[in-house]
């Protein structure tokens, strides 16, 4: 019995209506995407059911086998695309293309950069691919059935993109979806043979599902073809696949309009046989640091797709990657809770991350500006591989590039190894500082010791590097040494002349510092002289073992509770504003508050007291202008 309810109207939200009126009236080129996107979503639909069949077999029950089919009519100016997929239920229709505005749509939006080719290329990367069918039709029918409901339990959806849409209950005798585009006059072209077929090629040939069309030929009259050749390209031998068609499944994987940067391609034989296909983009995907992002790794069994954000094929530092892996021997039902516990899996993702950081050493030694474009766009994320990846530490240590005192600029370009090579052989440790950002790094007072004597520091702004240095600790034997931290090492730095010297400051000045540190109180764990400043009156330096203040920010700014560790405050024994003071002079208090408050604005650190700060500068400053000093 057919049971029909009236249709409703419903209004599409807000977003969806603003991509809606885009999709409508700015998109003028690259229309025919929109076979792709459906053709796409289609195939997802029969990978979904089959995946679904394997724990509950009667969703297939009604035997019809998984495919697309896609026909036209020119009277009428439609084109239908049906596929024998999952479908979806009332619901599910609602939120997947009526009201609801999917998580993508505000940034599809926001990523629009006016060119039009280039935005419709855009859409299958935001997964907002459904609208993409009003690039070129003026109303949209979808009939769907879920697997899981009966004959009668269908449901019509239409819309003319322009703010509503209706949806009502029918009966649909094959499970799955079909959707018919009521084209607009000036799209007619698409209701064409020749231009199905062509686009169907360009975009969708490696769909591994049959896609049909009508047969063209007259003794062949009624029936259907397949029209894309189907074969998964990953399962060619190298040697056959053209470079264009490395491209174009890039392409349909990643919805990037570049080509990739890296392409490996892999067949590994004996007890475990699997083949990968890997791609690294050129640019980073506006989700990169998108907790919630889906992986780039889609694995098959023998060509038959299992799932795609397959995470345990890839740790999370490579998530950029993109790409297949076709294993042999698994089961067909692997679940994920199976994916994560299995050896064979372990074995594949191992091989697969020495197999990309191997090509990545490559490019960095072959192509080094290849390189240094892969480094602008990840490489923040692949420092986290430091901390990560106890196994491949070695290799990707010799990856990480960095900024360091070498170069006026901000760039990352220089090496752990180059470091290595230009350091004098007396240098007991590699130098670096950490801040928040590369200006505060980079003018440091800790610095000017290194600056005045010539040696190379580390300038780290990105927050992973406090992270990473403690996890590296040392690269070829040498230790990885913060500047702001405990004592310098002085034969670094300090001829035996001037060691003597600062032992003689330190005795004439150790009654002043006592009494700075009494001063201070609980805001530091002791004052001294330094041996690091040759500019600055004073710095603020970490116990050794302490966190120091670039990570205690940080923790602080994740909401971590991080320890409040006090700082040693250090003075410069020669500048001449330390010079002035004694323990007896009248105004030490203001003077040590004011150092003390001035070293730890240069370190980045927030004031908690802004305004005494102010007052207390501005108390000396008219002290200083009334004696003429
Ligand atoms: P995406 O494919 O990236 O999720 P789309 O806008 O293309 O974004 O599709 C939105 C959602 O609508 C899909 O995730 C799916 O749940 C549903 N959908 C679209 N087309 C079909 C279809 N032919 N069969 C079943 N579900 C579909
Ligand atoms: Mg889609």
């Amino acid at each position: 019995m057919t049971q029909t309810t009236t249709a409703q109207t419903h209004s599409f939200q807000t977003e969806v209506k603003q991509l809606l009126q885009l999709m409508i009236h700015s998109l003028y080129s690259n229309k025919e995407v929109f076979l792709r996107e459906l053709i796409s979503n289609g195939s997802d639909a029969c990978d979904r059911l089959r995946f679904a069949a394997l724990m509950d077999a009667s969703l297939m029950e009604d035997g019809a086998s998984l495919g697309l089919k896609i026909s036209f009519n020119k009277n009428e100016n439609t084109v239908t695309i049906t596929d024998t997929g999952i479908g979806m239920t009332t619901d599910e229709v609602i939120e997947n293309i009526g009201t609801i505005a999917r998580s993508g749509t505000r940034q599809f939006l926001d990523a629009l950069s006016g060119d039009a080719a280039n935005d419709a290329n855009l859409i299958g990367q935001f997964g907002v691919g459904f609208y993409s069918a009003f690039l070129v039709a003026e109303k949209v029918e979808l009939t769907t059935r879920h697997a899981s409901q009966p004959a009668d339990g269908g449901v019509r959806w239409v819309s003319d993109g322009e703010g509503e849409y209706t949806i009502e209950t029918v009966a649909r005798e094959e499970r799955g979806t079909s959707i018919t585009l009521h084209l607009r006059d000036a799209d007619k072209e698409f209701a064409e043979d020749f231009r199905l077929r062509g686009i169907i090629s360009r975009y969708s040939d490696h769909i591994s599902l049959p896609i049909e069309m009508p047969s063209q030929e007259k003794e062949k009259k009624g029936e259907w073809e397949a029209v894309n050749s189907g074969s998964a390209l990953w399962s060619r031998p190298k040697n056959e696949v053209s470079e264009d068609e490395y491209h174009r499944f890039y392409q349909s994987l990643s919805y990037d309009t570049e080509a990739p940067l890296v392409t490996l391609h892999n067949r590994v034989e004996g007890n475990l046989e699997y083949t990968s296909l890997f791609f690294i983009p050129q640019k980073a995907p506006f989700d990169l640091w998108d907790r919630e992002q889906r992986h780039g790794i889609n694995l098959y069994v023998r060509r038959i797709f299992i799932m795609d954000d397959a995470k345990y094929l890839m740790p999370s530092y490579l998530r950029f990657v993109r790409g297949v892996v076709d294993a042999a021997d698994l089961p067909l039902n692997v679940s994920r809770e199976f994916l994560q516990n299995n050896k064979d899996i372990d074995r594949i993702r191992s091989a697969s991350v020495k197999k990309i950081l191997s090509e990545l050493s490559r490019l960095a030694a072959k192509e080094p500006e290849s390189y240094a474009n892969f480094w602008n766009e990840f490489g923040k994320v692949l420092k986290e591989g430091i901390v990560e990846d106890h196994d491949n530490r070695t290799v990707l240590a010799d990856l990480m590039r960095f900024n360091s005192t070498r170069s006026e600029e901000a760039e990352q370009t220089e090496s752990l190894a180059d470091y290595f090579k230009r350091m004098p052989i007396k240098q007991k440790a590699i130098y670096y500082i950490t801040a928040d950002s590369h200006n505060a790094a980079s003018t440091s007072p800790h610095l000017e010791i290194f600056r005045k004597n010539g040696i190379e520091v580390f300038l780290l702004s990105d927050p992973v590097d406090e992270w990473l240095v403690s996890s590296l600790g040392e690269y070829k034997d040498k230790p990885l040494k913060s500047v702001a931290k405990g004592a310098l090492d002085l034969e670094d730095l300090a001829t035996p002349e001037d060691r003597k010297a600062n032992e003689a400051k330190e005795k004439d000045l150790a009654e002043l510092t006592e009494k700075m540190e009494s001063l201070l109180g609980k805001h530091v764990k002791s004052v001294r002289v330094s041996q690091r400043l040759t500019d600055s009156p004073a710095c603020l330096v970490a116990d050794e073992t302490d966190l120091g203040g670039n990570l205690e920010r940080i923790l602080q700014a994740m909401g971590q509770s991080a320890p409040d560790a006090k700082p040693i405050m250090e003075i410069n024994p020669d500048h001449p504003l330390i010079r002035q003071l004694s323990p007896e002079h009248s105004q030490l208090e203001d003077w040590t508050r004011v150092l003390f408050d001035q070293a730890a604005l240069s370190e980045g650190a927030p004031l908690p007291e802004p305004a005494a700060y102010v007052q207390r500068v501005n108390d000396l400053l008219t002290k200083a202008t009334l004696t003429g000093n």
